[in-house]
């Protein structure tokens, strides 16, 4: 995280439109740091787009020639919409985060980076400047196992493998 990995696709969405590509823009209802009708950077540029909660195949039906999915951790099924798209002659592009905060991997990104073509954009450690290849929760919130916690540089951070330590449960 904090590696630009929204400002990359929003880039990728500015050149698709500047070639005159119809556009279809998703992201997940449960990130609502932002606009829920937007997809928007730290930086504050955005795209309009479309806030769902399950990337039902019916999405697919339209003449839009690019799918762009952003916080494409939090979709399941994620792989098999991809696959479909593809299979509809549709270029996708996803951004998202590969691991969690318990060092684990995030919902489908990382199985679909090993099947598609992917880039991997770091960021720097917050501590001590090597290359960030882990996402830390801030140490002052302590979250349950199960939960999924959105938020952005407020309440995580980019820290490489020696920095990074597991969050604090409830239980300890
Ligand atoms: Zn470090």
């Amino acid at each position: 995280m904090g590696a630009g990995k929204t400002t990359k696709l929003l880039k990728t969405i500015e050149q698709a439109r500047n070639e005159n590509k119809e556009v279809l823009c998703l992201k997940h209802c449960i990130d609502t740091r932002y606009k829920t009708d937007e997809i928007v950077t730290h930086t504050g540029a955005s795209v309009p787009a479309t806030s769902v909660s399950v990337l039902d195949a019916s999405l697919l039906n339209g003449s839009e020639e690019c799918v762009f999915i952003d916080e494409a951790q939090f979709f399941s099924g994620l792989i098999e919409f991809v696959d479909l798209a593809v299979e509809k002659g549709k270029a996708v592009y996803v951004a998202g985060l590969d691991m969690d905060c318990f060092a684990k991997p995030f919902g489908e990104v990382l199985e679909l980076s090993k099947k598609y073509p992917a880039t991997f954009l770091t960021a720097k450690c917050i501590s001590c400047e090597d290359p960030a290849t882990h996402t830390m929760l801030i140490q002052e919130k302590t979250i349950g196992e199960d939960s999924v916690l959105v938020g952005g540089m407020d309440t995580f951070k980019p820290c490489c493998e020696s920095c990074f330590r597991l969050p604090r449960t409830g239980t300890e």
